[in-house]
């Protein structure tokens, strides 16, 4: 997959702190890098209806993460997946009479836009589902050897082969969303589970590899047969790949903590015999508009593109999204733009300035606030703050001046600028 533009971040002073993250399976605060690596890696989008507020609310969201363990000093390694073979692409765009092919590399490419119009640093490792083939069928065909996976003969509506995964044979298994049974039967069903296949041996079984059926795309397989992978299983391999068992952070929108990172931690533990899958697992709230879920199949979206199409500035979309903690699950409204623009354009007047109030605790408060869980609307409250003083300071500033307070003047000069740059590198607002 080709990955947009890195965005250049301005330098600052020091270094951040620590962060640490909410981690879902634990409910704990825990610190999100141990050492100076900080391995993440946060589910890709299935390429249709790109980019919605909620999607952006989650990269933005997790690039905070990563923009605070740059200023740090840790060492990161991002990778993201693009599920670009998938049931919901391929029912699209049988929908809609496109081919799955070209609606995939066109969403794919809308959704690179966004993220760089929204100054999202892109992942080191960006991959599709056709890049990462012969990895899942080795994974696959390993997990067979080991008896956690099994084949399901076929009967008069589906073929024989497919391949499924057995969730107890995981010890682990339900300790990323510790849900009870009832939950996890009636949510696995709800999203794209399919419980009621005969031959499985238990209802929640994922898929792991679907046996070529007319009209879907599919691959060599080796002894799996031609066809293609399940979902859980792609992001599995990949991170094993990339980024190693018992990674730092695996994130994603908290729609996917059960069964797709429940699943795909189960599939971890059983193909290296260890546990945990990831170090933290962290999940951002879902986006709400007109009183539902933001989502494909209700079709209550609202796209970035179409609202950069409309001429709003993305760094005004950004600034929305910060404006809610990325955790919780918030309703946009047309107010979530009012606001951001007028906060854009006081932050800009009050970095205009030329001097400011005093920048380094702006500075040392927004990495604070960032430290604590990514804690942005705290951190633009500080902002905030400083542009409100430094535009009454400059309003009132008189022309009379001691020679005494020549020290503090060099000081408040240099503060539009350490704001400037602070809000550029730590939350990729450009002023
Ligand atoms: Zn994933």
């Amino acid at each position: 997959m080709t990955r947009w533009p890195v965005p250049t971040l301005a330098d600052l002073p020091g270094r951040g702190l620590p962060v640490r993250l909410r981690d879902t399976a634990t409910g704990e605060l825990v610190i999100a890098a141990e050492g100076d690596r900080g391995r993440m890696y946060v589910c890709g989008i299935t390429p249709y209806d790109a980019t919605h507020l909620g999607h952006a609310a989650t990269y933005v969201g997790f690039d905070l993460l990563h923009r605070a363990w740059i200023d740090s000093g840790v060492e990161v390694t991002y990778v993201q997946n693009v599920t670009d073979v998938d049931d919901p692409l391929l029912e699209r765009a049988a929908a809609t009479g496109v081919d799955w092919h070209s609606l995939a590399v066109e969403q794919t490419q809308l959704f690179a836009d966004d993220m760089a119009a929204l100054a999202v640093i892109p992942p080191h490792h960006y991959l599709g589902v056709i890049d990462t083939l012969p990895l899942v069928v080795d994974a696959v065909q390993r997990l067979i050897a080991s008896g956690h996976a099994y084949t399901v003969p076929g009967n008069g509506s589906e073929p024989d082969g497919d391949v499924y995964f057995a969730v107890h044979s995981d010890p682990h298994f339900g300790e990323v969303a510790h849900l009870d049974e009832a939950a996890m039967a009636r949510i696995f069903a709800e999203r794209g589970g399919d419980p009621g296949r005969p031959g499985k041996k238990h209802p929640l079984d994922p898929l792991l590899w679907r046996v070529a059926r007319p009209e879907e795309p599919e691959w060599d397989g080796d002894r799996l047969g031609r066809g293609r992978p399940g979902w859980h299983i792609e992001c599995t391999t990949i991170a094993l790949e990339h980024l190693g068992m018992t990674f730092d952070v695996q994130g994603g929108g908290s729609d996917l903590i059960f069964p797709h990172h429940e699943m795909g931690a189960s599939h971890a533990h059983a193909l290296t015999g260890s546990h945990p899958f990831a170090r933290v697992y962290a999940h951002s709230g879902m986006v709400g508009f007109q009183g539902h879920k933001m989502s494909k199949s209700r079709g209550n979206l609202v796209l970035v593109s179409r609202l950069r199409a409309a001429g709003e500035e993305p760094a005004a979309i950004r600034l929305a999204l910060l404006d809610h903690h990325y955790r919780s699950d918030w309703e946009w409204t047309d107010a979530d733009l009012t606001t951001a623009r007028a906060r854009l354009e006081r932050w800009r007047r009050a970095v205009h300035q030329r001097s400011g109030a005093d920048a380094a605790p702006v500075l040392a408060g927004v990495r604070a606030r960032l430290a604590e869980d990514l804690d942005a609307p705290g951190a633009l409250a500080l902002i905030d703050g400083w542009a409100q003083a430094t535009l009454t300071g400059a309003s009132e500033s008189s022309s009379s001046e001691s020679p005494s307070e020549a020290a503090s003047d060099v000081a408040s000069a240099n503060a539009p600028d350490l704001v400037r740059r602070t809000v550029d590198a730590l939350l990729g607002v450009r002023l």
